[in-house]
């Protein structure tokens, strides 16, 4: 299957559903601010956009925390979804679609996924015996563990599941998976990403379960026609991406968003640690129910601080709240969007994102804006008069590298701060008033260039430099640290 290029003017971007078993932490809000900049962008050239986010509600980890916290497990998700919903205006995220699996017509979405599938074949029951890790949602052969716990969840008990479960036929789709890798090469990015998944499916697919027995995890949604079980994690997370959006029932909006399979639309954005779920294992649900796969799947790195994990027990958490306290709303996008490449592995410190801070923002962009207000304060020139250009098409956009787009406005930063110095315009008001003039008005087009690029980056910014500039009010946008 090979994608067609097409002008859609609709755009479907969607973030993974996080657990609701812990506070939103740093890894998942870097994800949602590179899908709000790229929700931001495709808006500005006039396209209407889903960009969807929510929350997983359902699973043995959420039930397991909910009964050890004595608290009915719709209550206790009610409480996380809120702190999710909060990250909106924490992190001023312009998501327009926040889906939660506990939703009516969501849960139907997935019973309905399921039994397509099941109409078509892919669906079957049998004995599963295996060692399971709650922490990832992926069985464990022995091979995987070390001292018998799975390597990334050292903590978590793994579970021995012996029963008969439904299994999904994953093994059927490896040709049509390959096919869809192979004349898509952009379909993973970064592209070592695409060529994990195209080894992993390549070494043959194992078959794997989606229920449980219903006595032994109640919270979930109930199989079709079988009392005994309920789903587990796949056709009840993933069917988010397509119910959020009205599917099955709004079959308009489907294909308007969705797409359809000569030319997919939905755009994924996903941590390294869902690479297999949303780039195969989603990607052969949806074959499996003759639904169209997704156009693209970004796969982001892991955040480490001071070259460690992240850990309590280390005490290096670093929280979105905490960066907002310090850094405030753009100032912590501006830092989670250059900590580095797109999809490599970033390494943060409280120090380093100090020195970034300070450099490019206190002193870079809010420097060049204060002196341009203040040695513009008595010139006749009226910014309004300047035309928002249009942004163009930007591969750089596109493909996700937000930080080399960043470099490149601050690198217009600091030719324009240097402009200043070369020029000493606070000089020339006093001997040449029409250079001082002519230097004044460039440099007013300069910072309205750079404020206008930013706006999907720094929204507040934006607005709060074009403001300065029309009233000519003295402004402090970033405050040292
Ligand atoms: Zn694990």
């Amino acid at each position: 299957m090979l994608f067609i290029k097409t002008m859609n003017k609709n755009f479907y971007i969607t973030t993974t559903l996080p657990y609701v078993n812990a506070a939103p932490h740093i890894g998942f809000a870097s994800e949602i601010i590179y899908a709000d900049v790229r929700a931001r962008y495709e808006r500005s050239l006039g396209k209407n956009v889903v960009f969807n986010t929510g929350t997983d509600e359902h699973g043995v980890k959420i039930y397991q925390v909910a009964q050890e916290q004595n608290m009915d497990p719709q209550k206790y998700v009610d409480a996380y979804a809120v702190k999710f919903d909060e990250l909106k205006k924490l992190l001023n995220l312009s998501y327009t679609h926040f889906i939660r699996t506990t939703d009516t017509h969501h849960k139907q979405a997935s019973q309905e996924m399921w039994r397509r599938v099941d109409r078509n074949g892919f669906i079957y029951k049998k004995k599963y015996s295996v060692k399971y890790c709650v922490g990832c949602e992926l069985e464990k052969t022995d091979s995987e563990l070390e001292d018998g716990f799975c390597p990334l969840h050292p903590n978590k008990d793994l579970e021995h599941i012996d029963e008969e479960n439904y299994f999904f036929k994953f093994s059927a789709f490896g040709d049509n998976l390959l096919d869809l890798y192979k004349n898509n090469p952009e379909f993973v990015v970064p592209a070592k990403r695409l060529n994990e998944i195209r080894a992993f499916v390549e070494n043959g697919l194992q078959d794997f379960s989606i229920s449980r027995l219903k006595e032994k995890m109640p919270w979930g949604v109930p199989v079709p026609d079988d009392e005994d079980h309920v789903m587990y994690v796949w056709f009840d997370a993933l069917t988010n991406y397509v119910s959020t959006i009205g599917w099955p029932e709004d079959t308009e909006s489907f294909a308007q968003f969705w797409g359809t399979t000569d030319a997919p639309n939905a755009i994924q954005i996903a941590g390294k640690d869902n690479l297999r779920q949303q780039s195969a294992m989603w990607q052969a649900m949806l074959l499996a129910a003759d639904l169209p796969p997704s156009k693209q799947v970004f796969i982001n790195g892991f955040i480490s601080v001071d070259g460690q994990k992240m850990s309590k027990s280390i005490g290096n958490v670093i929280s979105p709240s905490e960066m907002v306290e310090r850094y405030g709303v753009d100032g912590t996008r501006y830092l989670l969007l250059t900590k580095g490449n797109f999809g490599e592995d970033n390494d943060i410190s409280w120090e380093k994102l100090d020195a970034k801070y300070n450099a490019d923002l206190a002193n870079g962009l809010g420097n060049l804006t204060a002196r341009i207000v203040k040695l513009s304060e008595n010139i006749d020139f009226n910014i309004s008069s300047l035309e928002m250009g249009k942004i163009d098409n930007n591969h750089r956009m596109e493909m996700m590298k937000l930080n080399v787009e960043l470099e490149m406005i601050m690198e217009k930063v600091r030719k324009a701060n240097k402009k200043i110095e070369d020029t000493k315009p606070w000089e020339l008001s006093k001997t040449d008033n029409e250079i001082f003039e002519k230097v004044m008005k460039e440099l007013m087009v300069d910072i309205f260039s750079i404020a206008h690029q930013l706006k999907p980056f720094l929204p507040e910014t934006t607005e709060k430099i074009l403001t300065a500039l029309e009233t000519r009010e003295r402004v402090i946008l970033f405050g040292r640290i």
